[in-house]
Formats: C-alpha cells, sequence, structure tokens
C-alpha cells in the first residue's frame, strides 16, 4: 500500500475545524502512515542537517521547528486513541512505534551534522540579533539536544539509543498492564449488599453492571468515580477491603500484567542514562531544567509538608477510632476504613455530608460554570457545534471565540468513564496555537473518567470530580489562550513544576459564591445550593487534609527516592516497603499511587522525579488567587489581564520565575500552601 501523506485522512486533515475527519481514520492505517511520515521527516532532518549555506535561524531553527507535520498529525491522533479509546490492534501498535519513534528521535538529537549547525547558531547568539523569543528557543533548543546526547562520543551514543529505545517499550508496556488489570477486575453486588451506599452511588454501580451485561445487579470497578465513593460509604467492611485490595494491587498480581520488573528495568535504564550523560541521578537531570532546579530543592520542600501531615493525620486517626469504636467496632482503622469513618467524622463535626452536595453538582452547570469563568476573567466564549464526528459519540466539540466573534481555536471535551480509557483524567493538543509561518490554531481536548449517569438521566458530580474538571479546563485555556510565535514553547511546553499552575489555580473559581450562585442549581427544584450548605462546605474544606497529604506526599517522595539513586533497586516492591517504613507512613493510609501502577512516573517519562509539580505550582497557585482576593474582587479586571499575559499566554517564552514575578511582582513562600491545605 503507498501511503500520500499530503491526502491521507491522519495527516491531512479536513473535518469541521480543521480537525481529522474521524470517521476516515483506520487503525490498520497508522503502521503505514507512521513508517511513511518518519522517513519523510528523516528526509527533512537530512536536508536541514546537509544544507551547504552558513546556519540562519531560518534555515535551521525554524525549519527544524516545522519539520515532521505529517508524523505530528498522526501522532496527536494515535496517542489520544491509545490513552482514551485503544483496543489490542491500537496496543499492539503501540508496543511497536513507541521504541521506532525513540530511535527516530534518539537518530535526530544524536545528528552529528545537525547539532553542529544549532551549535554554530548557540555559539554566535549575541551577534545575530535575535527577539527574546526566538533567542530562548535557540537556548532551549540547544540545551535539549546536549542533554540528549548530542555531545557524547559514538560508543556513548548507540548505547543512550538503546537504552531510549527501551525505556519507551516498557512505558508502553507499563500502562497497557494497568490497563489490563483495572478493566479486567469487577465485583458484581445484589441488592442485599448496599447498605450505606447513597442513591447516586447505586445509580452508577447499576448502569456500570448493565453496561458489562449484568443488568439488575451493581458493579464495584477500580474507575476511582466509583471505587472511592464505594470505600467511602459501604457499611461491609469485607466488601471495602476487597475493593481496596483489587485498587492497590493494579499491576502487581502477577502473569502477564504484573508490573514489577518493568518497573526495576525501568529504572535501572534511567540510573544508566543519567550516568552515561554525566549526573549523579536521574533526578538530578530531570530537574536541571525545572523551577526547583535540584533533588535537594524538591526534598526541601516535601519534608516538612510531611512531617506536618504526619501529625494531622495522627490526630485525625484518633477521631476516626473514637467514631469506629462508638460503633462498637473495635478493630484499629485499616487502610479500607479511612475514608468510611472520615465521612462519618465529616457528618458528625459539620452536619456535612458530601453526597447533599451532588444534586447541585449537575455535570451540565459545572461545564457551563467552567466557560462563564474564562468568559469573565478573559472574554472568550464557547459555543458547542452539534454533529460533529470525534473519536467517540461522547466526544463533544466547542468553537472557542474571541471576544470579536472570531474562533481562536476548538476544545474538545469526553467525560464519561468506559473500559476502553486510561484512568485519570488529562488535557492533550491535537495541535498546538502559534504564528510562525501562517499560524496554526490551537485543538485542545478534555478527558475524564465520571460514570455515566443511567439513560435520560443528568450526571451529577461529586466536589472532587468538579474541581478536576475545573482542573483540566485550566490546563486547556494554557492551550487555547497560548499567545507565541515558536511551536515548542506553545500552550502548556513549560517546565513540569509550573505546567499545574494554570489548572490548580483555576480550581479556584469553582467555589467562588457567584460561581455557585449562577451555575450550583439543585437539579429538580433549580434552586441555588442554601448558605448554610455552602458555610459548612467551607468549614469542612481542609477536614481529613493529613489523609489527603500523606497520601499525595508519599506518592511524591517515593518518586524521588527512586530517581536519586545512583543504583536502581533490585527489588522495587521492597525498596517502596523499606522508604515507606523509614518515613513513618503511616499504615492506616495508602499511597495515592503506588509503584506497579504509578502512571505519571513509569507510562512514559512525564512525571518521573516530577510528582512533586502538583504540590509546587500548588505553592504558586495559592499566592496566585490571593492576588484576586487582595482586590475584593475575584474577577478584578486588571489582574485577570496580567494573569492572561503572563501565565496562561505566554507558553514558555521566558523563565518561569520571570513570568510568575511578572504576575504578582515577586515569588511566594510555601506558607500559602500550608495554610490553604489547612495543616500550616
Ligand atoms: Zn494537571
Amino acid at each position: 500500500m503507498t501511503i500520500d501523506l499530503g491526502t491521507h485522512p491522519l495527516t491531512r486533515w479536513t473535518g469541521p475545524f480543521d480537525l481529522p475527519a474521524f470517521g476516515s481514520v483506520q487503525d490498520q492505517d497508522f503502521e503505514p502512515v507512521f513508517e511513511a511520515a518518519l522517513r519523510a521527516h528523516e528526509a527533512e532532518i537530512e536536508a536541514i542537517a546537509g544544507n551547504s549555506e552558513t546556519p540562519t535561524i531560518a534555515n535551521t531553527l525554524q525549519a527544524l521547528e516545522l519539520s515532521g507535520d505529517a508524523l505530528d498529525r498522526a501522532s496527536a491522533v494515535f496517542w489520544m486513541l491509545a490513552g482514551a479509546h485503544t483496543n489490542e490492534r491500537i496496543q499492539g501498535v503501540e508496543r511497536a512505534i513507541s521504541p521506532r519513534m525513540a530511535r527516530h528521535f534518539s537518530a535526530i538529537s544524536m545528528n552529528p551534522r545537525l547539532f553542529s549547525r544549532i551549535d554554530d547558531l548557540f555559539n554566535r547568539r549575541d551577534e545575530l540579533d535575535l527577539d527574546p523569543e526566538t533567542r530562548r528557543v535557540l537556548e532551549k533548543t540547544w540545551r535539549r539536544y546536549v542533554r540528549s546526547g548530542a555531545k557524547l562520543g559514538d560508543e556513548d551514543k548507540a548505547a543512550l539509543a538503546k537504552i531510549n529505545e527501551e525505556l519507551a517499550s516498557l512505558g508502553a508496556s507499563f500502562g497497557q498492564n494497568v490497563l489490563a488489570d483495572e478493566s479486567s477486575w469487577v465485583m458484581f453486588l445484589d441488592a442485599g449488599d448496599l447498605d450505606g451506599l447513597p442513591d447516586f452511588l447505586k445509580a452508577a454501580m447499576a448502569e456500570a453492571a448493565s453496561s458489562r451485561g449484568e443488568a439488575g445487579r451493581y458493579a464495584v470497578t477500580l474507575s476511582r468515580s466509583i471505587y472511592e465513593p464505594f470505600t467511602t460509604f459501604s457499611e461491609r467492611r469485607d466488601l471495602r477491603e476487597k475493593a481496596f485490595r483489587a485498587f492497590t494491587m493494579r499491576g502487581q498480581n502477577g502473569g502477564a500484567t504484573d508490573n514489577s520488573e518493568v518497573v526495576r528495568r525501568t529504572l535501572e535504564l534511567r540510573a544508566e542514562k543519567a550516568r552515561l550523560l554525566g549526573y549523579e541521578s536521574y533526578a538530578a537531570l530531570k530537574l536541571e531544567e525545572t523551577m526547583a532546579k535540584t533533588p535537594a530543592a524538591v526534598q526541601a520542600l516535601l519534608e516538612p509538608v510531611w512531617q506536618k501531615a504526619l501529625e494531622k493525620a495522627a490526630v485525625d486517626q484518633e477521631g476516626l477510632e473514637a467514631i469506629a469504636s462508638g460503633e462498637g467496632h473495635n478493630h484499629p482503622i485499616a487502610a479500607w476504613d479511612w475514608r468510611h469513618y472520615a465521612e462519618k467524622l465529616r457528618a458528625q463535626r459539620f452536619a456535612f455530608d458530601e453526597a447533599e452536595l451532588k444534586p447541585y453538582l449537575q455535570l451540565e452547570n459545572v461545564i457551563a460554570a467552567c466557560f462563564d469563568v474564562a468568559t469573565k476573567l478573559f472574554g472568550i466564549g464557547f459555543r458547542e457545534q452539534k454533529g460533529v464526528t470525534a473519536w467517540h459519540p461522547d466526544v463533544r466539540t466547542f468553537a472557542v471565540l474571541d471576544g470579536d466573534g472570531t474562533q481562536r481555536g476548538t476544545f474538545l471535551a469526553d467525560y464519561f468513564n468506559r473500559p476502553t480509557k486510561r484512568s485519570g483524567a488529562w488535557m492533550s493538543a491535537l495541535q498546538s496555537g502559534y504564528k510562525m509561518d501562517g499560524g496554526s490554531k490551537p485543538i485542545i481536548y478534555n478527558v475524564m473518567n465520571f460514570a455515566r449517569p443511567p439513560e435520560g438521566e443528568a450526571a451529577l458530580l461529586s466536589l472532587d470530580e468538579a474541581r478536576t474538571l475545573f482542573h483540566e479546563f485550566g490546563h486547556a485555556l494554557h492551550g487555547l489562550l497560548t499567545d507565541v510565535t515558536w511551536p515548542s514553547v506553545a500552550g502548556t511546553a513549560v517546565s513540569r513544576d509550573f505546567v499545574e499552575l494554570p489548572s490548580q489555580l483555576y480550581e479556584h473559581w469553582l467555589t467562588v459564591p457567584q460561581v455557585l450562585e449562577k451555575h450550583a442549581r439543585h437539579r429538580q427544584t433549580g434552586e441555588p445550593m442554601p448558605q448554610a450548605l455552602i458555610e459548612k462546605m467551607e468549614a469542612a474544606k481542609t477536614f481529613n487534609a493529613g489523609f489527603a497529604t500523606v497520601e499525595f506526599t508519599s506518592s511524591a517522595l517515593i518518586d524521588m527516592a527512586y530517581h536519586q539513586l545512583s543504583k536502581a533497586p533490585e527489588d522495587p516492591l521492597a525498596f517502596e516497603a523499606d522508604t515507606l517504613e523509614a518515613l513513618d507512613m503511616p499504615e492506616a493510609i495508602a499511597m495515592r499511587h503506588r509503584t506497579p501502577h504509578f502512571q505519571h512516573v513509569f507510562a512514559g517519562d512525564g512525571y518521573s522525579a516530577g510528582y512533586y509539580s502538583y504540590m509546587w505550582s500548588e505553592v504558586l497557585d495559592a499566592d496566585a488567587f490571593a492576588a484576586f482576593e487582595e482586590t475584593g474582587d475575584p474577577f478584578d479586571p486588571e489582574t485577570a489581564a496580567k494573569l492572561r499575559e503572563f501565565i496562561y499566554s505566554a507558553g514558555g517564552t521566558q523563565e518561569p520565575e520571570t513570568l510568575y514575578t511578572a504576575f504578582r511582582g515577586r515569588m511566594p513562600s510555601a506558607d500559602a500552601m500550608m495554610a490553604k491545605r489547612g495543616i500550616a
């Protein structure tokens, strides 16, 4: 089969809003299209590297940025499907293409003729009279090549390329193994097993059972939207324990989907890669280009937080034990009891039940609230376009409009859980927004895993889920509002510990009084959330903060511990257990992500030595929202204009510290974050 990249639906997008014509995308096309696109990209690189003219920004840096368009397009569609709507065929392609891509990109970053041109430009950067953005792109590109091995000798280059290839394969297997364990486990229950469960959960479990061919029964699945409320509300300790064990053993069940060896080998190869590149540890290599810069700076953030969180959790645990013994249970609080008794303690202390909020948090209204906040802050609008075929019938398409009505980008959203989707919530781009060479408009998407409501009923969210929706939409805005020239610094192409600022900051607007008043309306009566309920919600905001902080920080500390080793552990799971013991991890709390399913860290390289980033960004977001509070107006126009200019539109055009300081006038301390978490 010959592939014409100029007309193929994967590489030339002809759908509405310049989307791919998803209806014409065939799974069997990916491999041949990738092959053709890789060869086309190789030819482009060869032309740049082999150019006999003196290197210029146009013939080298710009040519490089604009190369690989067909490969970018096919990849964007492919990785979207691999995450949001996969199948066996796509998983097969993923295993085959991951090492192939790694080989391809290693060859580019270690191409000596190409690097000598970049190096030449870099050495002449002071004479080239560059605008600040171009200069920064040049410097970043040069550093990226050096950090990818461009200066190594031939033997080390070959060794590094092999490592990259194997790491890519391991990352693909890791993610597929977790998905296999998640989608294969289900616990069917009958009406007699539902003690304590609220109606919304029973409905979601009935829907999950019927979609698995067990109509009339109730299914506990490992989707967070079902697992967490089930272990919170179920009075059946035996069933809570069963669900808890399945959830925390994902990726560690023996057999073909067990991730223990994948993790061991990944850590071994990462340590070897760091050594080849001349770094003390993989964490040192990864952190060099972040705000934190060194492992020591990360530890300096996490360690005091950890001590405070342990103290807070110990106090909370006593409260839970009192409730349990009041019910006549004299067992110690186990990890499958914590959520359950915490919910009861909250109800007792604040007369507040999380489930009371749900009728006010209809998915439709939370989406409208997200859009409304963006309109108030940034003057942009959203118009749903019905009838657009995307990758699944659930996917919704919105035109994103500037104040004058012109379309600035496209937003797609895929909200409901299904067995073909990996767990979690994320934002990504099919296409990023930039101005170079005629420009490109951003096409951004959000993927969530909310439980699907029964036919004809409104989907209701928990407060956490509504926050997640705001969070991912904050990332989407970072992509949609981008205003840069160079593709490589567009949107979310910023340091990992800065990228959670636009998302976590956006969460703050969910509970702003005007937003609740307008959008948190009861699904039957249309009444706004009663003031008394809002007050209880506010009062309970930092309740259980010790638990949440221990859960998160233990995962961040384990991630850092693995990647600061100069030699990888023989048995990573024993290392996890020993490290937790040395940290005094409470037995009654589990890590938010245990090693065998820690996708941030092992399903690819995105957040390895980087899970701390959420907390690093939280230091910024707590302080950034205070900039609005200090004006007395959560939508203060002047502050919003600065926020747009320096945070949401600026991409990676400047150092994050420079951008943040331009917005706020100074850098923050960690105090506001600890106060916000309720552990100060
Ligand atoms: Zn995020």
